[in-house]
């Protein structure tokens, strides 16, 4: 038998090239199935989106005011109970200053005449002092200020020879310092007693973008506060009954780094802690004024005078997050409080989540609206790069505007016009007869135009960083570009404590309440943010929350009726003087102003004329400001 001839149809070749057949099949029937029942990979430029019948818009552009630079000038009116900036150099960062005057409630004037500066009796030269930038008249009346029982504040004192005036030796400049540490002995700092009060960060820990700092060594003046050095950063001198302070640090500069979210890593925490850096020195220049003005009558903090502003409110960018809402507006309902509601018009499916804007979403938002609840905006896409977005061009609309979060750090097609204009339109849309007047970003992710886009696109109030971030536990203006020359109209109201850090927010009720206790102590704001992906133990920790501030006699309110209410107060015009044994007091408030509590000089106060409500001790009267001018006169 010869070799029997192998049939071809059985060989290697054969068998192999069924075998890639057979693999080929398979594949394409992987992909068929995965194509029609699997997670489908998305044209970025045409992904599913929720089509609400007949809904288009915003029809009309958005038009985006030019930067107009800050005027000193808009800030010079005002009688002598105000302290007054003398202004050195009008590309400084004053702006700063004035609104951290603004939010701590001093009232203030600006020139850059040093004779009317003269008048009053607390002066702050700033941003320095020099024979550059004074006249050697301006310098002889700053001299003179202290020894007729004025009190003034010098910045970057570097020269011009007022050094004995001070009570200090020639300056130094460093730009080693980075931190510095106050004096709890000195009676004037006696309200600071926290840890993080009493040790500042002043300037940036990277080498390439610290500022260089002025010190001083004391002569006849006694320090304050000192650098991690020991140089001193800020010396008083008692003259007379008069004061001179020289002050190293550039608070305007610091101020702003803060409101401009540039902190460079001077802030010690980013969330849910305690971040006094910009306060303590608002309450330091406050109590300076106090201590220098017998007529000194400050502006409180939080509506009714009462310790604390506290302000409720979720973000809703998940799925479940919006089915859970109602329970958390119930109970609110239940406990006498309202809460704020940022929403995510999620009419996109992407990377991030399955769409949740849709014909649920109408009734749902009806409900939280009835239940008191405040409906805000939390963007369209919820980018984790939103701070990259370009601005866009203002003509963004629904249904054609659709980024696409294609994987965690990449979106396609979004601008930042476009978050902002077409959330809220359809916010609007969905539940008639709504403003939309408050925004959030997700993951607090801030652009740099976003200040501006958001006045352009007729928003009002911003919770966009944290609390520790910007460095306050008060609310602040906005400035253009979050530069130091121009202002926007929008004011922020950073974030307290949120959801998402650990430990589990169920396990930091007493922190969060040690947290509040200590922002109590002057009035501050606390922001809560909690998500509504779950109900369970974060409700309960917002019933147990809610319930231990309350019996602190904590204001409750939406982020719009706190933010209506501050930006009246930010509008008041302050001024009074004293009499033999009076005290009166004129307001001018272009805007109502409800429950506005005024700090008065000392306690004993009682009022002779005006409707006014006094606490205990007669240090702080209440009156409720309509729009005008008001009198009111108090004796003792
Ligand atoms: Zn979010």
């Amino acid at each position: 038998m010869g070799m029997a001839q192998r049939p071809l149809a059985h060989g290697p070749i054969f068998r192999l090239t069924l075998a890639l057949v057979g693999c080929a099949l398979f594949g394409g029937l992987v992909w068929l199935l995965a194509a029609t029942f699997g997670p489908v990979r998305r044209d970025p430029h045409n992904p599913p989106i929720h089509r609400f019948e007949g809904v288009s818009g915003p029809a009309a552009a958005t038009v985006v005011p030019p930067a107009i630079p800050a005027d000193w000038r808009d800030y010079d009116q005002g009688g002598p109970s105000r302290l007054v900036i003398l202004l050195t150099d009008e590309d400084s960062n004053w702006a700063g200053l004035a609104h951290g005057l603004k939010s701590i409630g001093v009232p203030f004037r600006i020139t850059r005449d040093a004779n009317e500066a003269g008048h009053h009796r607390v002066m702050m030269v700033y941003p320095s002092i020099s024979g550059r930038v004074l006249t050697p008249e301006a310098l002889r009346i700053i001299a003179r200020h202290p020894e007729t029982g004025g009190t003034v504040i010098g910045c970057g004192i570097e020269g011009g020879g007022l050094e004995e005036v001070f009570g200090i030796g020639p300056a130094e400049s460093s730009r080693e310092h980075r931190k510095l540490r106050l004096d709890p002995a000195h009676p004037l700092l006696a309200e600071f007693t926290d840890p993080l009060e009493l040790e500042l960060p002043v300037n940036s820990a990277d080498p390439d973008s610290a500022l260089t700092m002025l010190s001083h060594r004391p002569t006849r003046g006694r320090v304050l506060a000192s650098y991690e050095d020991g140089r001193a950063a800020l010396v008083h001198r008692a003259v007379g009954s008069g004061h001179a302070y020289a002050l190293g640090p550039d608070v305007g500069h610091l101020l702003l780094k803060g409101y401009n979210d540039r902190q460079e890593l001077l802030s010690r925490s980013y969330a849910n802690g305690f971040e006094p850096a910009l306060d303590t020195w608002l309450r330091l220049l406050r109590a300076i004024y106090r201590e220098g003005e017998p007529a000194a009558v400050t502006l409180h903090t939080v509506p009714g005078g009462r310790p604390l502003s506290v302000v409720l409110t979720h973000d809703i960018d998940f799925t479940r997050s919006i089915v859970n809402a109602p329970a958390y507006a119930a109970l609110e309902r239940e406990q006498g409080v309202a809460a704020t509601y940022f929403i995510q018009t999620k009419y996109v499916q992407d990377w991030n989540d399955d769409i949740f804007m849709n014909e649920q979403a109408g009734p749902i938002l009806q409900e939280l609206l009835a239940a008191g609840a405040e409906i805000a905006s939390h963007s369209v896409s919820h980018s984790r790069v939103f701070e990259n977005f370009p601005p866009g061009t203002g003509t963004e609309r629904y249904p054609t505007y659709r980024p696409f979060v294609q994987e965690r750090l990449l979106t396609v097609n979004g601008t930042v016009l476009g978050e902002l204009r077409v959330s809220k339109f359809l916010l609007e849309r969905l539940t008639p007869g709504l403003e939309v007047q408050s925004f959030r970003p997700g993951h607090l992710r801030n652009p740099r135009d976003l200040p501006q886009l958001l006045q352009a696109t007729g928003y009002r109030y911003s919770s966009s960083t944290t609390a520790n971030n910007a460095m306050t536990h008060l609310p602040f203006r906005l400035m253009h570009g979050r530069a130091t020359q121009a202002v926007t109209d929008i004011y922020e109201f950073p974030v307290t404590i949120e959801d998402e850090l650990p430990p589990p927010l169920p396990q930091r009720l007493g922190r969060a309440l040690h947290v509040a206790e200590r922002i109590a102590r002057y009035g501050g704001l606390f922001v809560v943010l909690i998500h509504t992906d779950s109900t369970g133990e974060k409700l309960e920790f917002q019933r147990r929350l809610t319930a231990e501030l309350q019996a602190k006699d904590a204001w409750f309110g939406r982020l719009q009726d706190f933010a209506a209410w501050w930006v009246g107060r930010d509008q008041v015009e302050l001024d009074a003087h004293r009499t033999a044994d009076g005290l009166h007091i004129t307001l001018k408030a272009p805007l109502p102003v409800a429950a506005l509590a005024l700090q008065l000089p000392g306690t004993g106060w009682r009022v002779d004329a005006g409707e006014a409500g006094l606490n205990a001790d007669g240090s702080q009267v209440r009156l409720n400001l309509p729009p005008g001018t008001h009198h009111l006169r108090l004796h003792r």
